[in-house]
C-alpha cells in the first residue's frame, strides 16, 4: 500500500464504489447468509451491510484461505514443483476498524522473522475498503483496545454513513485510483463534523469493557497462572474451536502432504488449525504438549491476551467479540450467564478472590 495524504470526498450511493471495486479486484464484503452476516465474493449488484455486523468468519480467509494448495510435486527425472499463481488482485470491502486491526497483528506473523510467502504475496494484493462503525456490537469492547470503533489508518480507502450518503476517506494510491474514475464532489466540514459525532456517540455507547488496563495482563496472568477459576472453566468448554476459527487474530495452520496413488505426484496443502483441538500439539508416540483440555484452554486465553503482545508487539485480541457470540458454552459467573470464551469473563474470572472459586478443589485433572 503506498499512502498518500488522506483527502475526504461525498459518495451518494455504495453500488458505484461496489461496482468500481469489483470491476478491478476478487472483491469480498459482509453480506446477509443464513439470518446472519458472512464476508463471501461480491459482485457489482451485491448488498453489503455496514452496520457493526460480528460476521461469522472474520475476512482473514481472503488473506489465509481456509485449505490451500501451497504446490504441486512430481516424480520425473528430478523433484518438480509447481507453485500455484498468487497475483490476483482481491479487495474486502467493508471491514471494520477492528478486524483491520487483526490483519496488522497477522501482518507481525506472517512478516517478521519468519515471512509466509503465500500471506505476504496475497496481502500485497488486497484492497482494503474499510468501514467505521456507527453503532458497536453488544458483544463488541474494541473501545477497551482502542481498535475501534473508527479506523485512523492502514486503509486503502475508508467509509463512514452519513445521514445523507457516505464519507469517503482515501489513504493510498489505489484508492486513489479507484475513485479518479467516480466523478465525487469533495466532502464538507459538515459532513467531517457528523462523521466525529456519529463515532463518539458509538464509543460512548459502547457497554462492554476491559475490566483492567491492557498493560496490565502480563503482569495479570502471569500471578494468576494457576487460579483455580481455570478447573472449573476448562470443566465446561467442549474443545470445539469455535472461538479460534471465528477469531480475526489467530492464525495456526497445519500441514499436509497428499500422495496420489501412483506415488510419484502429490499435493502439499495448507489448513486452518485449532490449539483448542487435542490432536493440535500432538507428536509422534502419541505424545501431546497439551492434552488436558485445562492446558488447551488457559493456553488460547493466555496467549491472545498476554503473550502475543510479548512476542509480536500487538495484542491478540482486538475485541470484535466473535468468540463471545459463537461459543457454544454459557456458564454462570458471577451471577449471569456469559459466554465461554468471553476474554472481557476470563479476565474478570482472574480477578476472583481464588477461596471463592467453587469446584476448584479438584487436583486439575480435566479430561481431555
Ligand atoms: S479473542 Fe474473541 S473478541 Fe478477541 S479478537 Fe478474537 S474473537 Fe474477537
Ligand atoms: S471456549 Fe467455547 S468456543 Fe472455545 S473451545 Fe471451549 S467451548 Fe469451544
Amino acid at each position: 500500500m503506498v499512502r498518500t495524504e488522506s483527502r475526504a470526498l461525498k459518495l451518494e450511493s455504495l453500488d458505484v464504489l461496489i461496482e468500481a471495486v469489483s470491476q478491478r479486484y476478487r472483491a469480498y464484503g459482509p453480506v446477509a447468509k443464513d439470518g446472519e452476516h458472512a464476508f463471501q465474493e461480491i459482485g457489482a449488484d451485491s448488498e453489503l451491510y455496514l452496520g457493526c455486523a460480528v460476521t461469522m468468519l472474520p475476512a482473514k480467509h481472503v488473506l489465509q484461505p481456509v485449505r490451500m494448495d501451497l504446490y504441486t510435486f512430481k516424480l520425473g527425472d528430478g523433484f518438480e514443483i509447481e507453485e500455484p499463481g498468487l497475483d490476483e488482485k482481491l479487495a474486502i470491502i467493508g471491514i471494520s476498524p477492528c478486524d483491520v486491526n487483526a490483519v496488522l497483528a497477522l501482518d507481525r506473523v506472517f512478516g517478521g522473522k519468519f515471512v509466509d510467502p503465500y500471506y505476504w504475496r496475497r496481502r500485497e494484493n488486497t484492497l482494503i475498503v474499510a468501514a467505521n462503525c456507527i453503532e458497536v456490537a453488544e458483544e463488541s469492547f474494541c473501545t477497551s483496545w482502542d481498535t475501534g470503533p473508527e479506523l485512523y489508518s492502514d486503509y486503502d480507502l475508508l467509509i463512514t454513513e452519513l445521514t445523507d450518503g457516505y464519507l469517503l476517506e482515501v489513504g493510498s494510491r489505489d484508492g486513489e485510483d479507484i475513485v479518479n474514475g467516480l466523478n465525487l464532489i469533495k466532502a464538507t466540514q459538515e459532513d467531517l463534523k457528523e462523521k466525529k459525532s456519529r463515532l463518539d456517540a458509538a464509543r460512548a455507547a459502547t457497554r462492554k469493557k476491559l475490566p483492567v488496563a491492557p498493560d496490565d495482563l502480563h503482569r495479570l496472568f502471569k500471578e494468576q497462572y494457576n487460579h483455580p477459576i481455570w478447573v472449573p472453566n476448562a470443566d465446561v468448554c467442549f474443545s470445539c474451536g469455535n472461538c479460534t476459527f471465528s477469531c480475526p487474530t489467530c492464525f495456526c495452520f497445519d500441514i499436509r502432504d497428499e500422495i496420489m496413488p501412483s506415488r510419484k505426484e502429490g499435493v502439499r496443502n495448507s489448513e486452518w488449525d485449532s490449539c483448542q483441538l487435542l490432536e493440535f500439539a500432538g507428536i509422534a508416540h502419541h505424545a501431546n504438549f497439551r492434552r488436558l483440555r485445562i492446558d488447551r484452554f488457559k493456553h488460547r486465553s493466555i496467549h491472545k491476551l498476554s503473550w502475543m503482545k510479548q512476542q509480536y508487539g500487538l495484542t491478540g485480541c482486538v475485541g470484535c467479540g466473535r468468540c463471545v457470540r459463537w461459543c457454544p458454552s454459557w456458564p454462570e459467573r458471577r451471577g449471569r450467564i456469559t459466554s465461554l470464551a468471553d476474554p472481557v469473563e476470563i479476565i474478570a474470572d482472574m480477578l476472583e478472590p481464588p477461596e471463592k472459586i467453587e469446584g476448584a478443589e479438584r487436583p486439575g485433572g480435566v479430561i481431555v
